[in-house]
């Protein structure tokens, strides 16, 4: 049997496991972190060396929000919220503090969508496009055992292309990206211009029904998120369109009507199943080990 470690690093916090071969998390555990560069890599290798046991260990697999140069495990551009963490090696700084250890890189989402290739919603499918929703929006581009990745790793970020010309400005630069509307942040923005008033994407989802704002505003997210999954699949038409990250855990709430908008929108009769992610808090940890047991380049 074979085994890796994964580690997910989210906004508050890094989650790690031990994972073998199956896909089985054997240990699990999971850190909060400050906010600064070097104590965050701190936090990685002490987890690293929390989760070890006697089980030989292929490697480390890491997934970090922002794009990721994953030949060198180097962060290109900012995801998440850490201080410095545009231009950290993070390759280079865990393998001088874990020399005997193989380290891999890679973008969240895509670690997300590798989990799910492998063990969730998109086994079997020779290909796939994931999104993540979290307080932004991840994508994952998946081509026959590939991730594509881009001639500059800047391919599936499916976020930032473009839902509302000259729209919010975003925090990659651009305006109008599709995770300013659809995700989290996107959810609280819209949600405040409706009312005037703060509630986080939880409370606006639990009001659903006694809140008429909270109405308008997953209406209007479903509606966003079916035009952007219309432009996604004109792009890529992929063999299955899977749907994942912390926002899945209301979807009883939007589902039925995400897929009806979908479909009166959409210009084909094909049908592209559209599924929900199986795996939503470890598919980080198991698509991040994946990167050293499965090979995946
Ligand atoms: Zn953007």
């Amino acid at each position: 049997m074979k085994y890796a470690i994964g580690i997910d690093l989210g906004g508050t916090g890094v989650k790690g496991g031990l994972v073998d071969e199956n896909g089985k998390i054997i240990k699990s555990l999971s850190t909060k972190t400050s906010k600064v560069n070097k104590e965050v890599i701190r936090a990685i290798a002490d987890l690293i060396n929390d989760l070890k046991t006697d089980l030989p260990i292929e490697g480390v697999g890491v997934g970090s929000p922002g794009t990721i140069d994953y030949k060198e495990g180097k962060v290109l551009t900012i995801g998440g919220n850490v201080e410095g963490w545009i231009g950290m090696n993070i390759k280079k700084e865990l393998e001088a503090i874990h020399p005997n250890l193989k380290f891999k890189i890679d973008n969240d989402a895509n670690c997300a969508g590798l989990c799910e290739m492998w063990l969730g919603a998109g086994k079997g499918y020779d290909s796939a496009l994931a999104i993540t929703l979290g307080t932004g929006l991840g994508g994952f581009i998946f081509y026959k055992d590939h991730i594509i990745r881009g001639a500059r790793y800047r391919a599936s970020e499916l976020g930032h292309t473009i839902l509302y010309p000259n729209g919010r400005l975003c925090a990659c630069g651009q305006r109008g990206c599709t995770e300013r509307y659809v995700g989290g942040t996107g959810l609280e923005e819209t949600y405040f211009e409706f009312s005037g008033q703060r509630k986080s994407g939880f409370e606006i989802m639990e009001s659903f029904k006694s809140d008429p704002y909270a109405k308008m505003t997953v209406e209007k997210f479903v509606d966003d998120l079916a035009t952007a999954t219309v432009s996604f699949k004109n792009f890529f038409d992929p063999e299955v369109f899977i749907v994942g990250g912390g926002v899945i855990n209301s979807s009883h709430i939007w589902w039925d009507d995400y897929l009806r908008a979908y479909q009166e929108k959409i210009n084909s009769f094909d049908q592209m199943p559209i599924v929900k992610a199986k795996f939503l808090n470890n598919a980080g940890i198991i698509g991040a080990a994946s990167l050293i047991l499965n090979e995946y380049e």
